[in-house]
Order: structure tokens, then sequence, then C-alpha cells
């Protein structure tokens, strides 16, 4: 099927002080559709003179404006933001799958996920509640909760939209100013959405700002600012380190969302009609480039057989192609790059293990203009092979099998990660003990993928620092202050 997506690329500007300006470079990012080869847009490529300007734009607004202190404007602001969204959302999923390559219905559900997030974070924006307590005859302590001050939010590629929401609307509603860069492959999308901020007369003028460019320079520039007193990062383990170093500068306060190498352990009572598509959704959506991907496979050894021909069957019927397609099931990884990758871990598993399906770049036709990769899954790989242990970022299911329970948790907790996990089991006192000895963020019982902007979500071990989403996601862009109180 040909698809009209040849469309005169937009030009993005950066979004400082309330207003659309140009990266002092002269120089443009530009971001192609992964599917297609297109363009789809040219952002600034910003320089570290431009981040240092946006930088002093919003730390002197968080100084002068009342955003701080009025709740109900904060909350006004990110109601009318989420008005926005649903507003534009059909147009809005069109430029993100064009610039990401994940499929339309895929975009629909992440910008239905940024208005619920920010509905909610509009409502948790008056509800920042501190403690009191007597704590003498005489004395008596407020424990209040404040803003930070300046948050710099710096995005990924993957789930660009919700990923950039989901820590600015509780920045926001926490009553800081804020400082976004988002990824360099996916600057449209993210310039779109403060468009949208651009037209929502609530938002303080100057109180939100992004910057576009590459992360090793305005990025770093970000991470040693004194200026910015939070960085909130979503990105790869690696580079969740290097920011920590940076931020030694100011002892700025981090929350890290960062890899994962999540395991599904399906049990011999699981309902597998129920277990399969979930599992095989698990790790093909988004052509396996999520953080919380259920990229390990822990399946008891009496009923792997079944399980690996079910999810084999599962992979090998999912239409693969542009995501512009509403029959699309899964779309292009995003970029050569991250293809080659792909490629490189599933010659390592060719040699360690047995390739079940897939294991190839998909190639003819159409897919010649784009990064397509075929739904993989491997079998019979050894634990320490690197295709078990390190985030692949791609449609490459990675299968085990156990024994005992004892031995599947054992599997399940042997990583360095420590995102996510979803146990399949009809027995509810596994499923409670596995739940509890899983050392992940998040366990889902008999599902998988299943958030919520109220329940937190975030990462044990190399996972993360702090927790995103919930009462705690809020908290995390808090400071905590003891006012104290003596009466004579
Ligand atoms: P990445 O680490 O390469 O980049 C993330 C962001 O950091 C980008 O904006 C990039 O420009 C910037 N950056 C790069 N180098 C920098 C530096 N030296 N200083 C400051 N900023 C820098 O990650 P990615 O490839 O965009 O995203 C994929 C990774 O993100 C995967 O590891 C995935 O698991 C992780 N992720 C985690 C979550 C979560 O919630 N835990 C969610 C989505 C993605």
């Amino acid at each position: 099927m040909a698809f009209v997506t040849e469309q005169k690329p937009a030009v993005y500007f950066n979004y400082v002080g309330g207003e659309w300006t140009e990266s002092s470079s002269g120089e443009r990012l530009e971001s192609f559709n992964p599917a297609t080869g297109e363009m789809v847009g040219s952002a600034q490529n910003s320089t570290v003179t431009d981040v240092e300007q946006a930088i002093d734009m919003v730390h002197s607004t968080f100084q002068k404006s009342d955003w701080g202190y009025n709740p109900k404007r904060r909350y006004e602001a990110l109601l009318g933001f989420a008005q926005k969204i649903e507003e534009n959302l059909e147009r809005l999923a069109a430029v993100l799958t064009r610039e990401q390559g994940k499929t339309i219905k895929e975009s629909r559900q992440e910008l239905a996920g940024c208005v619920d997030t920010l509905k909610y974070f509009a409502g948790a924006a008056r509800t920042v509640f501190g403690r009191s307590i007597q704590l003498e005859p005489n004395n008596f302590g407020v424990i209040a909760k404040e803003p930070i001050g300046v948050v710099g939010i710096i995005s990924p590629w993957n789930w660009p939209a919700l990923l950039m929401i989901r820590e600015l609307a509780p920045a926001l509603a926490a009553g800081n100013a804020v400082l976004v860069k988002p990824a360099s492959l996916t600057p449209a999308i993210s310039v779109e959405l403060f468009k949208l901020i651009d037209q929502v007369p609530q938002f303080t003028k100057g109180i939100v700002s992004i910057v576009t460019g590459p992360g090793r320079s305005i990025g770093a520039a970000m991470g040693t600012s004194k200026k910015i007193d939070m960085i909130s990062f979503t990105g790869d383990t690696s580079t969740g380190k290097t920011i920590m170093e940076l931020a030694t500068s100011n002892i700025k306060k981090l929350a890290l969302e960062l890899g994962g190498k999540s395991p599904n352990v399906v049990f011999a009572d699981a309902n597998l009609d129920k277990a399969i598509p979930l599992i095989g959704r698990s790790i093909f959506i988004s052509a396996g480039q999520i953080c919380m991907a259920g990229s390990r496979l822990l399946v008891h050894e009496s009923i792997k057989g079944e399980v690996i021909s079910r999810l084999k069957q599962y992979a090998e019927q999912l239409r693969i192609g542009n995501g512009l397609s509403e029959s699309t099931d899964m779309g292009p990884v995003v970029s050569q790059s991250q293809l080659d990758l792909v490629a490189e871990y599933c010659e390592i598993g060719r040699r360690e293990g047995t390739i079940i399906t897939g294991g190839h770049r998909l190639s003819g036709g159409d897919f010649d203009r784009g990064y397509f990769f075929a739904p993989t899954i491997i079998d019979e790989l050894p634990s320490q092979c690197r295709v078990v242990r390190e985030e692949i970022f791609g449609p490459v299911l990675a299968v085990q099998s156990f024994s005992s329970e004892e031995e599947a948790l054992a599997m399940a907790n042997d990583t360095d990660f420590g995102l996510s996990a979803g146990v399949w089991t009809n027995d509810l006192n596994r499923a409670m003990r596995m739940s509890k000895g899983i050392k992940a963020g998040t366990v889902w019982i008999n599902t998988y993928n299943k958030n919520f902007p109220e329940a937190e979500f975030g990462g044990y071990k190399q996972s993360g620092l702090g927790r995103t989403r919930g009462i705690d996601g809020l908290m995390e862009y808090c400071e905590t202050k003891h006012i104290h109180f003596e009466v004579d």
C-alpha cells in the first residue's frame, strides 16, 4: 500500500521565555521517518550558549513569578494543556508515527496517556500536602512540601511524548520551572507539544521551555549547570551514570528512569490463552523499543515446547510495515544504528543459541526504504550470553527454562536491571511469593504493560533512582522543609 506521507518538512524552533527562538549555531537538527526515510522536520541544533541562556531565563522566571505558590493556576494550566492535546490528538499521532515509526494505534495510545497523565497531575497540583506535628508542649512543626526550583528534563526517543509529559506534568504540578531537552531523533513531536503549551494562557510565560540539540553537549551542560536544581532523566543506563557524575557540580537532585531486561515468568498452571498474546505484545510493541519490554521469557520446562510454538505463531502473524497503516502491528526500529545493533545481538544469539523465528532484517519492496526487523525469538541461550543479560531495545525475545519456583525466582533476579516483571500462574500463593521476591519496581500478575498515572513506576538496581507517577512521583519533585514554631 502506498502512503501519502510526503509532506513539507516543518521547521521547529526552541521555546524560551514564552518566545520561539533560533539557535545561535544557525544549524538544524533533522529528523527522518524510519519507515520511509522522508524528512519529517528540522529543529534547532542548539549550542551550549543557547541552553545557558534558556536556563537563565527559566531560573529568573521561577524567582520572579508566583507559579510555585499558585496551585490553582498550575491546575488550570495542566488541564488546559491536556485539553489541547485531546483536540489535536489525530494530528499529533500522525507526527509521532512519522517521526518515531511506531504504529498509529500505539501513537494514539501514547497521546491518550499524555492526556490522562496531565489530568491526573492537574488535580494533584492542588494536593501538595505536607504534615504537621506537635513536638514538645511549646513546640510545633510544619513539614512543608515546596518546589525544588528549576528542573531539567532530558527525555528519550522511544515514547517521546509520554515520557516527556510523564515528568513534565508532576514537575510543573509541584510548582517547579522546567527546561526540557528532548531526544535528537524526535524533536518534532516534542516541539509540537510545546506549541500547544504556548496556546494555554494559564502557563506563566517562561516557566517552561524547550531546547533541542545533542545530548552530549547541551544535555551535559544542563547536567553541570548550577542554576538547575534537579535533573529528571529517562534513557540508557550508561547515560544515566554520566548524568550522575555531571550532577555532582552542585549536588543536584536526580530522578533516573533507566533501562531494563524484564522477565515474563510462566508457570505450568498459567492460562496460556491469555498469556501468549500479552507476552508477545510485551516484547514486540514499539518493535521492542520500550524500557519495560518483556525481553526475557522464563518458562517452566514442562510447557516450554507449547509456549515457544504458540509465541512463534504469534510473532509470524504480526503485520509489519509503515505505522501509518491502520492494519500495521509493528513498525520499524528507529534508526540505522538501532537496526545494526539489533542485528548484531541476533548474530550473537545465532552463535550461542537457536533462532526460533526472525533474526534478520526485512527486505524487498517498501521494507528497503526503512529499518524493519523481523520479530525474533531465540532459545537455548546460556545465562551469561549478552542476549540474555543486555538491553537490546529491539524485537528480540530470549527464552530460558526452569524446573522449580526457586530456580525461576533466582533467574528472574539474575540481572543488573530491575524495572518490571510479569508472573503467569493461577496459584495465588505462588503469585504472592514471586511478587515479593522479584527485585523490580513493577510486578504484573497475569498481565503486562499496565500503567496508570496514579501507580508508581521506576527501577530497582541499575534501572533507576526514584519513582515516577503516583504520589511518590509528585513528591520526587518537591523539597521538604521543617518550619518550627515555639510559643512562649
Ligand atoms: P539515551 O540515554 O541515548 O538518550 C536519552 C537522552 O539523553 C536524549 O535526550 C539524549 O540526547 C540525552 N543524552 C545523551 N548523552 C547525554 C549526556 N552525556 N548528557 C546529557 N544528556 C545526554 O537513551 P535513548 O536511546 O534515547 O533511549 C533508550 C533508553 O532509554 C533505553 O535504555 C530505555 O530502556 C531507556 N528508557 C527508560 C525508561 C524508563 O521509564 N525507565 C523509559 C523509556 C526509555
